[in-house]
């Protein structure tokens, strides 16, 4: 896969759940009609021309992206959703052109055909309403219906995702080893870890701020050092906002084995009063936290 169109499903699966309003966060500006390269994609790019649902590149044989919509206006109702937070998609229908009209229609069919046989994923947009589109992530062909419906589910490396053997497969397999699928495999990781801190709390566990979307998972041993069953223990987590958790990744906090917070001296009276630390603050914590926060302790605390 050449590096421009790697690059462009990369940036898919980083900015997944990120809102684009307006076109020029998709397609550049209007004097340029690229967008510059990025971290991403080596060159100037577009990740979608807006045209209509299927976005293939003028001389290219797959389809790079689509747009998928639940307007009655367009191709109906497409996206089947995990969960009612609407975040993740279960399938989507994606339904080529319908205008008979349209001389497109012929060479987007080809081209879905294409990504569906060579198992090529696809930057996948959720058209919410006029000029606001989400990112909901990569997804891949996975068959061609009888009426022409394209099936796309998420995507994984080596096919459908499910959740914790998928992981514990792809982690192991030795053929992973570009960093693109080990940043896949890291999302994917930090998806089921945040799920299973969830499922004991859902606010921060130091000020109980319970916005879900502001939430982070926070490693207490951070993802890069530990083993893969570390990587997925809930034991090895905190739920923080994102205030606490960058004071705790950056080691300018951290706790006990009694729960009890420890204050790196490099900071301030008024960084401490900001983010309501006090001596006195403590947090709930069970058996199997102490050998990650005695890691933390001794390796990432600043004292
Ligand atoms: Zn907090």
């Amino acid at each position: 896969m050449e590096a421009t169109h790697e690059g462009i499903l990369k940036k898919f699966d980083a900015l997944k759940g990120k809102l684009i309003i307006g076109k020029a966060g998709i397609k550049g500006i209007n004097s340029k009609k690229r967008l510059p390269a990025d971290e991403y994609v080596p060159e100037a790019h577009i990740i979608h021309n807006l045209v209509r649902g299927f976005y293939k590149p003028a001389d290219k044989p797959y389809i790079l992206s689509y747009q998928a919509t639940e307007s009655s206006e367009n191709y109906g109702k497409q996206i089947v959703w995990s969960d009612e937070t609407q975040s993740e998609f279960l399938r989507i229908e994606m339904a080529p052109p319908d205008k008979e009209n349209d001389h497109s229609k012929k060479s987007d069919i080809v081209a879905a055909r294409y990504n569906l046989e060579k198992k090529i994923p696809l930057g996948i947009l959720h058209k919410i309403k006029k000029g606001h589109n989400r990112i909901l992530g990569l997804g891949i062909i996975t068959s061609e219906r009888d009426d022409g419906v394209f099936i796309v589910e998420p995507f994984s490396y080596k096919g459908i995702l499910h959740p914790l053997d998928e992981l514990k497969r792809l982690i192991k397999d030795e053929e992973i080893n570009t960093s693109f699928v080990a940043e896949v495999v890291q999302r994917r990781g930090q998806a089921i870890f945040k799920k299973k801190l969830f499922e004991d709390s859902a606010e921060c566990a130091i000020c109980r701020m319970d916005e879900p979307t502001l939430l982070i998972a926070s490693h207490i041993k951070p993802w890069k050092y530990s083993s893969n069953f570390e990587r997925l223990d809930k034991y090895n987590g905190l739920l923080l906002c994102p205030n606490h958790d960058k004071l705790f990744d950056q080691g300018l906090i951290t706790f006990t084995d009694d729960g009890n917070v420890v204050i790196s001296s490099l900071l301030t009276t008024k960084t401490k009063e900001t983010f309501g630390l006090t001596e006195s603050l403590f947090i709930y914590l069970d058996e199997g936290h102490k050998k990650y926060l005695s890691w933390h302790r001794e390796n990432c605390f600043k004292n």
